[in-house]
C-alpha cells in the first residue's frame, strides 16, 4: 500500500516521499485509516515496524485539518503521547518533528521525568500542539495545573506493555480520567498482556484491534526431550542440563515441595540464582520470589504446579519437568509456558526407566513422540566443573525501597531518582518497578547495581530518605 492512497495532507505526503518511505508498513496500513476516522485502536507489532508514524501521521493530519492557518498562533495541546522512558520520549518527539517538518509552526514538547522541571514550565507557558511525556511527569504537570489537556483530542499510550511493566498503571489511569470524555485513545505495544486488555476495556470505545503477527507466531513451537536417568543422577544432572541448554529464563517443575527445596538448594550450591515456590511460603516471600523472577534478577524458578498457578511470564525459553506429572494434561499445561510470542521453546523431562508408562500417556495425549536421550551418571569432578560453567549471571538485580503506595511513592519518583540529572543512569538500565503498599522493588542492570544503590542511598526520593537494600 502506498502513502498516496491515504487521505493525508499534501505537506505530510511530501515529507514521507522526501524521507524515502515507499510503502506503508503493515501496522501503518491497518491503523492509519482507522485513526484518521477517529477510531480507538489497539495496535500490536514488533519493534521497528513503524508504530510512531502509524499514530504520528494521523495526529499531524488532524492538527493541520482542525487548526489550518491558525496553527502557529494556536498552541493548544491537541495530542498527548505517553512513553515509558526519557529516551523513548526523545525518539518519539524526534520522529514527530521529522514527519511534521512541513507543518508550519508545529510545536512538539517533551515532558519526561528525570529532567529539570523549570524549562518544561516555561515551554508550557508558550504552549505546544503535541506533548510527549512519561506518565509520572505528565501527571505531575496535570496536578500542578501547568499542563492543560482540555483541548486534547488524541491520546497515545506508546509501548504500553513496558509502561505497565514499570508500574505506571495507576499514573496512566489517573491521566486518562483527567482527559476530556470525547477523545481518541490509541494503545501501541509489542506484546499484549492481560493488563492491557483490561485497560482497553475500561478506557477505549469500541476499540479496533490490529495485530501484525509474525508468521511463525501462530503455533507454539516447542522442542520436547525426555532424558532417562537413574534416580541418584537426577539432582546433579539438572546442573548438566542447564549447561547443555543455556536459557534466559526457566521454570523447573516438581511434584513435591520436598523436591523443590532440595533441587533449589543444589542449584544455588552450584552457583545458580534459583528461586523456589511452593505452597508453604508466606505471601510476602512468594511475592519477593516472583518479583525477582519476573524482573530477571533470578533466571531459574523451581516450583510445584499449585504454587506456579497464575504465573504469567511471557518469555520462558525453557521448562524442565524434574518429575513427570501423573496426569498428562498437567504436562501439556506446564510446557505451554514456553514457546510463546513466536519464539522456539524447549521442554525437557527427566524420568527413570520405571516411568515409561507416564511418558506413553503423555505422548498419546499430545500425539507427538518426545525425543529420547539418556543422562549418564556424572563423576564428582565433572559436577564441580559443571557448576563453574553453569554459574548463572542474571541480568538484573533487585533493590528494596522502604516506601510504597501508602507513602505516595510512584514509579516516576523512583525512575527520576535513578535517572535524573548529573550522573544519572540510562532508562534502559532500569527494569520493572513494583510498588507495594509499604515498600517497592526496582530492578536495575547488574552492571550498574552498585551505582544505583549508592545513588538511592545518598539521594532522596520525592525529597525523602528511604532505606534501600539489595534483595537477596
Ligand atoms: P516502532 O515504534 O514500531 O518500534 P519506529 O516508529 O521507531 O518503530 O520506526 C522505526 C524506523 O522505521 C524509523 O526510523 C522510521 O523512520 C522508519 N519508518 C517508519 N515507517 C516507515 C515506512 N513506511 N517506510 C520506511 N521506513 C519507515
Ligand atoms: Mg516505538
Amino acid at each position: 500500500m502506498e502513502f498516496k492512497s491515504l487521505p493525508l495532507s499534501p505537506s505530510l505526503l511530501q515529507v514521507v516521499a522526501e524521507l524515502g518511505f515507499e510503502k506503508l508498513t503493515p501496522i501503518q496500513a491497518q491503523s492509519i485509516p482507522l485513526l484518521l476516522k477517529g477510531k480507538d485502536v489497539i495496535g500490536q507489532s514488533k519493534t521497528g515496524s513503524g508504530k510512531t508514524a502509524a499514530f504520528g501521521l494521523p495526529i499531524l493530519n488532524q492538527l493541520e485539518k482542525r487548526l489550518g492557518s491558525e496553527l502557529p498562533r494556536r498552541r493548544e495541546t491537541r495530542a498527548l503521547i505517553l512513553c515509558p522512558t526519557r529516551e523513548l520520549c526523545t525518539q518519539v518527539a524526534r520522529e514527530l518533528r521529522k514527519l511534521g517538518r512541513r507543518v508550519a509552526g508545529l510545536q512538539v514538547l517533551i515532558l519526561s521525568g528525570g529532567q529539570p522541571i523549570f524549562p518544561q514550565l516555561q515551554a508550557l507557558e508558550k504552549g505546544a500542539h503535541i506533548a510527549v511525556g512519561t506518565p509520572g511527569r505528565v501527571l505531575d504537570h496535570l496536578t500542578r495545573g501547568t499542563l492543560d489537556l482540555s483541548n486534547a483530542t488524541t491520546v497515545v499510550l506508546d509501548e504500553a506493555d513496558r509502561m505497565l511493566d514499570m508500574g505506571f498503571q495507576e499514573d496512566m489511569e489517573r491521566i486518562l480520567r483527567a482527559l476530556p470524555k470525547t477523545r481518541q485513545l490509541a494503545l501501541f505495544s509489542a506484546t499484549f498482556p492481560r493488563t492491557i486488555e483490561a485497560m482497553s476495556r475500561n478506557y477505549q470505545k469500541e476499540p479496533v484491534r490490529v495485530t501484525i503477527e509474525e508468521p511463525e507466531e501462530r503455533t507454539p513451537d516447542i522442542r520436547q526431550i525426555f532424558y532417562e536417568t537413574a534416580a541418584e543422577t537426577k539432582l546433579k544432572g539438572v546442573l548438566w542440563l542447564l549447561r547443555q541448554h543455556p536459557s534466559e529464563s526457566a521454570i523447573i517443575f516438581c511434584n513435591f515441595k520436598a523436591s523443590v527445596t532440595e533441587l533449589a538448594r543444589t542449584l544455588r550450591e552450584g552457583g545458580l540464582s534459583a528461586g523456589e515456590l511452593h505452597g508453604d511460603l508466606e505471601q510476602a516471600d512468594r511475592d519477593r520470589v516472583m518479583a525477582k523472577f519476573r524482573n530477571q534478577s533470578t533466571r531459574i524458578l523451581v516450583a510445584t504446579d499449585v504454587a506456579a498457578r497464575g504465573i504469567d511470564v511471557a518469555d520462558l525459553d525453557l521448562v524442565i519437568n524434574y518429575e513427570l506429572p501423573a496426569q498428562p494434561e498437567v504436562y501439556v499445561h506446564r510446557i505451554g509456558r514456553t514457546g510463546r510470542a513466536g519464539k522456539r521453546g524447549l521442554a525437557i523431562s527427566l524420568g527413570t526407566s520405571r516411568e515409561k508408562s507416564k511418558l506413553e500417556r503423555i505422548e498419546s495425549l499430545t500425539g507427538s513422540p518426545l525425543s529420547r536421550k539418556t543422562l549418564a551418571p556424572l563423576a564428582n569432578a565433572e559436577i564441580d566443573t559443571l557448576s563453574q560453567g553453569a554459574r548463572n549471571d542474571a541480568r538484573m538485580e533487585t533493590l528494596y525501597i522502604s516506601g510504597g503506595r501508602k507513602d505516595k511513592l510512584r514509579p516516576g519518583d523512583i525512575l527520576g531518582a535513578l535517572t535524573g540529572e548529573a550522573g544519572g543512569l540510562q532508562g534502559s538500565d532500569i527494569g520493572k518497578i513494583e510498588i507495594h503498599d509499604r515498600f517497592a522493588y526496582v530492578a536495575v542492570a547488574k552492571s550498574v547495581a552498585r551505582v544505583a544503590l549508592t545513588r538511592l542511598r545518598n539521594g532522596r526520593i520525592k525529597g525523602r530518605k528511604f532505606r534501600i537494600e539489595p534483595v537477596a
